[in-house]
C-alpha cells in the first residue's frame, strides 16, 4: 500500500467523524430550543403537553392516579403596569425557578401561557397534589425579586385536579382533566387568590 494514500484516507475519516459529532451536537441544541421556553428556561407548552400525554397514558396503563395543576399569577397585569414589563419578566423567571426547585424529580412543570404555568404530578392523588401545590404557592409568596432597584413580590393561584384510572365516574381524558383544574383555578381566584383549590371530585 501507499503510505501517503493511507494517511490521506485516515484524515478524511477523522474529518467526517468530527463533522458528524458537530452535527449531532447542533441537532441536540436545536431540539432543546424547540422544547424550552427562552425566558424562563422551563419546558414550553408544546413540550410540557408531550410529557403530560406520556404520563397520562402511563397512569392509565398502570392504574396510578395522576394530578394536574394549573397555576396563574395574581394581578400580574398590575405588576406590569406599575413596575414595567421588565419587572414582569423577572417575576416569571423567578417563579419558574421556584417551581423547578420545589417539584420532585419525576414531576414536570411548564410555561403554559403568558403568566400561566402547569404541573403534572405522576402517581400523586389529590391530597398529595395539594401538599405539593401549596408548597409551591408558599415558596412564591415568601420569595422576593429585584426590579428597578425595588424589592418586589408576587403571588400565585393554583387549581388542582386528579385522574383516577380505576374510578368509574370522573374524567378519563387529558382535556377533561385540564378543564377541571381550570375550574378549580377560577374558584381560587374568586376566593381571593394566593391559594390552592382542589377540584371537588379529586
Ligand atoms: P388575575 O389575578 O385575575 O390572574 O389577574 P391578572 O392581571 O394576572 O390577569 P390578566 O389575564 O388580566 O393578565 C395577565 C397579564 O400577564 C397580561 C400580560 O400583560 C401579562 N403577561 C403575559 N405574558 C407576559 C410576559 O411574557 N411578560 C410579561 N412581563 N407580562 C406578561
Ligand atoms: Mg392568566
Ligand atoms: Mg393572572
Amino acid at each position: 500500500f501507499h503510505e501517503e494514500e493511507l494517511v490521506a484516507r485516515v484524515r478524511i475519516h477523522m474529518k467526517i467523524k468530527l463533522l458528524q459529532d458537530e452535527l449531532r451536537e447542533k441537532n441536540g441544541r436545536l431540539e432543546e430550543l424547540t422544547r424550552i421556553d427562552p425566558l424562563t428556561q422551563i419546558p414550553n407548552r408544546r413540550y410540557f403537553m408531550e410529557c403530560f400525554e406520556r404520563e397520562f397514558s402511563r397512569a392509565k396503563r398502570y392504574g396510578f392516579p395522576l394530578s394536574y395543576v394549573m397555576c396563574d399569577l395574581d394581578h400580574f397585569k398590575k405588576l406590569n403596569d406599575v413596575h414595567g414589563h421588565q419587572a414582569g419578566d423577572t417575576a416569571l423567571i423567578k417563579v419558574a425557578s421556584i417551581l423547578k426547585e420545589t417539584l420532585r424529580d419525576h414531576d414536570t412543570c411548564g410555561r403554559y401561557g403568558g403568566e400561566e404555568f402547569s404541573m403534572v404530578l405522576p402517581e400523586t392523588d389529590g391530597e398529595g397534589a395539594v401538599i405539593v401545590a401549596d408548597r409551591c404557592r408558599r415558596e412564591i409568596e415568601e420569595s422576593r425579586f429585584e426590579a428597578n432597584g425595588e424589592t418586589l413580590g408576587v403571588t400565585m393561584s393554583l387549581g388542582v385536579a386528579t385522574f383516577y384510572p380505576d374510578k368509574e365516574s370522573g374524567v378519563d381524558d387529558l382535556a377533561g382533566l385540564i378543564k377541571l383544574a381550570d375550574e378549580a383555578l377560577y374558584v381560587a381566584k374568586d376566593g381571593g387568590r394566593n391559594r390552592v383549590v382542589l377540584d371537588k371530585d379529586s
